[in-house]
């Protein structure tokens, strides 16, 4: 009802009010119930290993199923959700249903690797985090070393010192724990050193203009070389071309990411990619011929 009505209220206010304004409010309203109705959805997309062609794992990305706005990306919803504070159920909510996921694949035999979940600053933050990270595994009977936790780089270096005691007690339990959106914050080096991390991700940013913008190419370079002076697996995201595959394989990078392998896809579609066991990938985009 108050939906009907702030509907309406949008296209009367939209000349003498801010219309985003009242789009966010609609949206709020909306966030607040989509997880009782039960509206968020996971996609899937592999990470490959540049080397071998093979899948390494998989990255849990959200997406809201509004039933008017349709699909709605998480950019969208994230930052609201963020500063809400609803992001802590949804994020929970994430969690629990990508572990749920990983453990069906696995008892079917189909293995994608690790299962990556995208955490944001305000869930990480939380003083019992690394407690509700260990009931949902013992909830969904998920083994650690299936889980991958991402957290950015700008959200790992505000308060670097916590970060350092939150990440020492999630390594502890075993999981692998990534850094997001590299090379977009401003790392302090000494810090990154303590972080009990395994793995650094390149933002898109950069990888997009590797080859038309020289920045790009050396600050890529660069943090290929971080990583392996950490022992730190590196991965490229939002690779795209071939050339920018292998551009990355001929410089080192482990992994990518990229709609060159693959978008998000739903578990259904992710699910049809299998064949005794094996993840292949159709037509063109097979990278590697150890793919077959
Ligand atoms: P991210 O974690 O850096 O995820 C990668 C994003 O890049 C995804 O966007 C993915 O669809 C997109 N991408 C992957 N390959 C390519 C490519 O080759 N080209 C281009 N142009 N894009 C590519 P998506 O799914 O829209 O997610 C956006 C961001 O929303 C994520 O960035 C992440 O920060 C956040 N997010 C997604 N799911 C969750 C979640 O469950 N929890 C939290 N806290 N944040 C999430
Ligand atoms: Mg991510
Ligand atoms: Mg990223
Ligand atoms: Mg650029």
């Amino acid at each position: 009802k108050a939906k009907e009505a702030g509907k309406n209220n949008c296209q009367f206010y939209t000349k003498g009010m801010n219309a985003t304004a009242v789009n966010y409010l609609l949206l709020e309203n909306d966030l607040r119930r989509a997880l009782e109705l039960n509206q968020f959805t996971l996609h899937y997309q592999p990470q490959i290993d540049l080397k071998t062609g093979e899948l390494m794992g998989v990255e849990a990305l959200v997406r809201w199923q509004h039933p008017e706005r349709g699909l709605v990306s998480p950019a969208h919803f994230i930052p609201l959700a963020e500063e809400t504070g609803l992001i802590v159920p949804i994020g929970e909510w994430v969690l629990r249903e990508a572990c749920r996921q990983q453990k069906i694949w696995l008892d079917a035999g189909k293995k994608v690797g690790k299962i990556a979940v995208n955490l944001s600053p305000r869930q990480f933050r939380q003083k019992n985090f690394p407690g509700k990270v260990e009931a949902i595994l013992r909830e969904t009977q998920l083994a650690p070393e299936y889980l991958e936790l991402e957290i950015t780089e700008s959200c790992a270096m505000e308060h670097a010192g916590e970060t350092i005691n939150q990440l020492n007690q999630l390594n502890q339990m075993g999981m692998y724990l990534a850094i997001d959106d590299f090379g977009t914050g401003y790392s302090s080096l000494a810090y990154l050193q303590r972080f009990p991390i395994q793995k650094l991700k390149i933002d898109r940013s950069f990888v997009n203009d590797i080859h038309d913008d020289m920045n790009d190419a050396a600050i890529t370079k660069t943090i290929i070389g971080l990583a392996h002076s950490m022992q730190l697996r590196v991965v490229a995201e939002g690779v795209e071309t071939e050339h920018q595959a292998e551009w990355l394989r001929q410089r080192g990078c482990d992994q990518a990411q990229g709609f060159l392998y693959a978008k998000p896809m739903s578990p259904k579609q992710f699910e049809s990619h299998f064949h005794g066991g094996r993840f292949c990938f159709d037509g063109t985009v097979i990278p590697l011929e150890s793919y077959k």
